[in-house]
């Protein structure tokens, strides 16, 4: 049909989607998930109408951290309809195949199914996308950043310098492909001991703040390492839902103002 045609040359038409904002990283395992779960909830909580679609399609790992583990999406005849949780809607690959199956396609067979699955979910009126990106800037990244109508994008980094390494040239890529870059955040920013109060700089710190100024990107913010994060999403309800008025769920909050 003309919407197949339209996928064939240039931008993906996603009609009532106002922005679709990226949350990539350079590497793989600095938080980039657990961020854009939290940003997306975060700028829903502000009144938006917010989509998150999962395009980590070799680690998708929102079904389980939006507490839709296991759930499958409704499909018509000619759409497939996006899961809801938390306020969100949410479309992922996970959903597709059980957890503990590998996906083992092929580059052109990865953007061929993320494609198919922002073309063929029924969004519906959408005031933001969020887009959880693979880590990493190959060809799958590079594809989606030309292929989908990207509003800006957020890079995700710990403040070691491997990671800000990476985080360099996913900024790089994004630039090349003229998608404006909204700014770095840095995750497992520092950790404070729940007993003593002591902090701690695991990976260094102020790294992404350095980077950002650098490279002449804003900065948006830090998040520090802490367990509560990780708990709340691994039991699916993530912390700006589960402890809202906890200081890390405010810190999300704030990011997603300047985003706003
Ligand atoms: P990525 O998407 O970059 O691979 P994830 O978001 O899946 O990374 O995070 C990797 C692991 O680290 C997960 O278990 C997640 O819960 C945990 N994690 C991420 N950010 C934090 C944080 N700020 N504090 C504690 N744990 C975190």
């Amino acid at each position: 049909g003309p919407r197949g045609q339209q996928a064939l040359h240039g931008k993906l038409a996603l009609g009532s989607v106002r922005h679709i904002v990226a949350v990539a990283s350079g590497k793989g395992g600095v938080g980039k998930s657990t961020t854009a779960a939290n940003l997306a909830l975060a700028l829903s909580r502000l009144g938006l109408k917010v989509g998150l679609f999962d395009a980590d399609i070799y680690g998708p790992s929102m079904p389980r951290m939006l507490g839709l583990a296991g759930a499958e999406p409704t499909t018509t005849d000619s759409a497939i309809l996006p899961l809801e949780n938390h306020g969100l809607k949410i479309m992922s690959i996970g959903f597709m195949v059980p957890e503990d199956a590998p996906v083992i396609w092929r580059g052109p067979m990865v953007i061929g199914a993320l494609e198919q699955l922002l073309r063929d979910v029924e969004w519906g009126e959408l005031d933001v996308m969020v887009i959880d990106m693979p880590p990493g800037t190959g060809d799958t990244q590079l594809t989606i950043s030309q292929r989908v109508p990207l509003s800006g994008a957020v890079i995700v980094s710990t403040p070691q310098d491997i990671a800000l390494l990476d985080a360099r040239k996913g900024l790089n890529m994004f630039r090349k492909v003229e998608v404006p870059v909204l700014g770095l955040i840095e995750n497992m920013s520092y950790y404070v001991c729940p007993n003593c109060g002591h902090r701690e700089e695991l990976f260094a710190h102020g790294g992404a703040k350095r980077t950002a100024e650098e490279m002449d990107c804003p900065f948006l913010g830090e998040i520090p390492l802490d367990i509560r994060i990780r708990e709340t999403s691994d039991a699916g309800t993530p912390i700006v839902v589960a402890e809202p008025d906890s200081p890390h769920a405010k810190a999300y909050a704030a990011i997603a103002q300047a985003l706003k």
